[in-house]
């Protein structure tokens, strides 16, 4: 295959369409793409593509992987350059990383490792339909792996494991009666004040972990209540997000915000605490010698904060990062952009902690 440009290659993949649940187009590009490197072994799984390459003597096997699908377009579904900067719906989340996955499938021919890379769907939407999640949940072996790097965009710089999520609702009980009336009533939305200034004074928790400084961090997100104008409200319902640092386990972090809540609620009115989802935190495995490896070239690595799928392998036990090109800041936005300079770092960088 003729000499790879990244920039191409991602501006080829801007132009095929993929919005979640659409990605059977670009899902067909990428299979015919790697279908042409004799030392890949390559199947399809629905729209997940799974590409190997398995070297004789090597033992360890690192996972690269990126979703294919991009959120609906906001005025940028076609590409476009200006200043040396490819601009397009999913230029920097991800079509840049999946442009470098393909370029180091087909160059890393015989690695230092083997190598794993999966492309899958549905990242952008409810977790439930996840790529990723459904080959997880479809046979573990798809995801085995030593070590694993998500090539979601952190502008180069190494994102290790991520922090978990626990949402919650508090229910906050009252009673009603008419509101000219109030004291033959109890007005939860009153009440609910104490809930709210208890979360807002939650004191952000700073834990290091593997020697990278997390933040514990608490917010109301939502908040609804009340009948009419004229009824003192007997309920109000707060939705908040607790997101954990990995020195926690899911159980942990749970079992820790409600001890919290609790000290803001009161159960013999009938406020009650439901929890309403949990996302498991990841171990960021730094020290691991793989992703140590890249981490003695790349240098720099802060801890996620924000939830990503390497969760996914750390369920698995495997060490996982985030590294990819593109800021992060501009996913999901009217203008997002990728440049070339960003796209060879990260390939450089990759190919070089790969390489035999
Ligand atoms: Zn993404």
């Amino acid at each position: 295959m003729a000499d790879i440009k990244l920039i191409k290659l991602t501006e080829q993949l801007i132009d095929i369409p993929s919005v979640s649940f659409s990605e059977g187009r670009i899902a067909d590009f990428i299979f015919e793409f790697l279908s042409e490197c004799s030392h890949l072994k390559v199947q399809r799984i629905g729209n997940c593509i799974i590409a190997e390459n398995i070297v004789d003597g090597r033992e360890a096997t690192v996972c690269l992987a990126g979703h294919i699908d991009t959120v609906p377009p906001n005025n940028n579904d076609k590409s476009h350059y200006s200043d040396q900067k490819l601009y397009g719906l999913g230029a920097t989340d991800m079509k840049g990383g999946i442009a470098v996955m393909l370029k180091l499938a087909v160059n890393l021919v015989k690695p230092h490792f083997n190598l794993k890379f999966i492309f899958y769907p549905c990242e952008e939407v409810d977790n439930k339909h996840n790529g990723l999640r459904q080959l997880y949940e479809a046979d573990l072996n798809y995801l085995s792996c030593d070590s694993a790097i998500l090539l979601e965009p952190t502008n180069g710089i190494i994102e290790a494991g991520c922090q978990g999520v626990v949402k919650l609702k508090i229910l906050v009980k009252g009673k009603r009666s008419h509101s000219a009336r109030p004291w033959m009533g109890l007005n939860a939305i009153h009440r609910s004040y104490k809930v709210i200034q208890g979360i807002a004074d939650f004191k952000e928790m700073r834990p290091i972990v593997d020697s990278l400084e997390f933040r514990e961090t608490f917010q109301a997100v939502l908040v609804s209540g009340g009948i009419a104008t004229n009824v003192v409200p007997d309920e109000s319902v707060i939705t908040a997000s607790y997101r954990f640092a990995p020195n926690k386990n899911s159980d942990e972090a749970v079992e820790y915000i409600k001890n919290y809540l609790g000290l803001f609620i009161e159960s013999s009115l009938g406020d009650k605490i439901e929890v309403l989802d949990v996302s498991d935190a990841a171990y960021p495995g730094i020290s691991n010698p793989i992703l140590n490896r890249i981490v003695s070239i790349t240098k720099e690595v802060r801890p996620k904060l924000g939830w990503t799928d390497v969760a996914f392998f750390s369920k698995l036990n495997v060490p996982a990062i985030n590294f990819g090109p593109g800021d992060s800041s501009l996913a999901h936005s009217e203008d997002e952009y990728v440049t070339d300079v960003q796209l060879c770092n990260v390939y450089d960088s990759l190919f070089k902690s790969l390489e035999n």
